[in-house]
């Protein structure tokens, strides 16, 4: 049998991704950075909150970005595969087995453990490369980082190994996003004060960083020689408080259309579990996304679409790959009739924050958990 070609068309289901949107938020961030003579980190990690990292990667780059964040060495490396020359940092741990990979493809690591220092110079020397590391500190998230009390020991043992550039030093805030600025000044100034004993000591770390979009946005004081925001350059902000200090822009819609439509009688039930019973006759429609789109199955019986622009709710439980909606109330529906689940269509929007509130998550998990197999389309 001969190979099949590549497919002519594609299920209806897709994110779309708005790049000019995208340039147009990293450009506020550019700004900020700008005005506090700090660089851009743009972070990308995560596949881009979602969004894709490598056409993400390239426009934060085009926008002004002067460096990328990811967490997994995969990324970086696809990054360096699509030709992002660009600092790309690791914002994670790894583990020794990825070093040698890591130090391949020119990826900034994150140190925070004497083993990794000496495996990642180990690498280096053998690669006959010199590594640029930024020390991670633990001021009080106590995920990774050397502790305080520890800082200036692991420098005598570590700073002077040949493979390592020690570019840079920094933490990340436990509770910025909450706006506990007693917890987060306190951390900023361990942290300050630690880098001052360090280069006392002789140990000197060009770039200094501390924080996300939260700081981003709200304290300039504390951007020192980098920030890092990730979800802020998708238009949210981590926090409803934050949300009209800059006119940032959401960046995907997604969407999909009616595959069928159905009138099912009074006092029928519908979906697995029958936990959804018709109240009259009901115009159900069925549309193809389901919590294996990365949908969230809480959603069931809760979340709302739109359908010509006026609000349908979601009928009984989602499934893998279908959901059913109700469009009694919005009248001609027809098969083939655009469904939005996220973003705007006629006066309404439904924003990653509305769903997130209603599954009691935030907007970086909503984003963050589309599937792979979510067709993304770039504009
Ligand atoms: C995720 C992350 C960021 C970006 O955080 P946002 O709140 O999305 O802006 C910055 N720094 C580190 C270390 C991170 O892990």
């Amino acid at each position: 049998m001969a190979q099949p070609t590549e497919l002519t068309s594609h299920g209806p289901t897709k994110a779309e991704v708005d790049l000019t949107a995208f340039r147009d938020n990293v450009d506020v961030f550019k700004t900020i950075a700008e005005n506090s003579g700090s660089q851009l980190m743009a972070v990308v990690k995560t596949n881009a909150y979602g969004h894709g990292v490598v056409p993400i990667g390239h426009a934060a780059i085009e926008a002004g970005a002067d460096r990328l964040g990811v967490t997994t060495v995969e990324e970086g490396a696809l990054l360096r595969k699509h030709g992002i020359s660009v600092p790309i940092h690791v914002l994670s741990s790894i583990t020794p087995a990825q070093v040698a990979d890591a130090v391949r493809y020119d990826l900034t690591l994150s140190v925070s453990s004497r083993a990794l220092a000496e495996a990642i110079h180990a690498a280096a020397v053998s690669q006959a490369k010199t590594a640029p590391v930024h020390l991670k500190l633990d001021t009080g998230l106590h995920r990774f980082g050397i502790a305080p009390e520890h800082a200036r020991e692991f420098c005598r043992s570590c700073y002077h190994f040949t493979g390592l550039y020690w570019e840079g030093i920094y933490t990340h805030f436990s509770s910025a996003d909450e706006g506990d600025w007693e917890t987060t000044e306190k951390q900023f100034t361990l942290f300050m004060n630690i880098v001052m004993e360090l280069n006392e000591c002789g140990y000197n770390f060009p770039i200094r960083h501390a924080g996300a979009s939260t700081i981003a946005m709200e304290r300039e004081d504390m951007h020192l020689d980098m920030i890092r925001p990730g979800i802020a350059l998708f238009g949210y902000t981590p926090e409803v408080r934050q949300q009209d200090r800059l006119p940032l822009k959401p960046v995907m819609t997604l969407k999909s259309k009616i595959l069928h439509v159905r009138t099912i009688p009074p006092a029928t039930p519908v979906g697995y579990g029958g936990n959804y019973v018709t109240s009259g006759y009901e115009k159900l429609a069925v549309v193809p996304v389901g919590h294996g789109d990365g949908y969230k199955r809480a959603l069931s019986n809760k979340g709302e679409v739109l359908v010509h622009g006026k609000r349908a709710a979601i009928a009984g439980e989602i499934s893998l790959d279908q959901m059913i909606i109700n469009v009694t109330p919005i009248g001609d529906v027809r098969e083939g009739d655009d469904v939005i689940l996220m973003g705007s269509q006629g006066g309404d929007t439904i924003t990653a924050r509305d769903i997130a509130d209603k599954v009691d998550s935030i907007v970086d998990e909503v984003l963050a958990s589309l599937m792979e197999r979510v067709n993304r389309v770039y504009k």
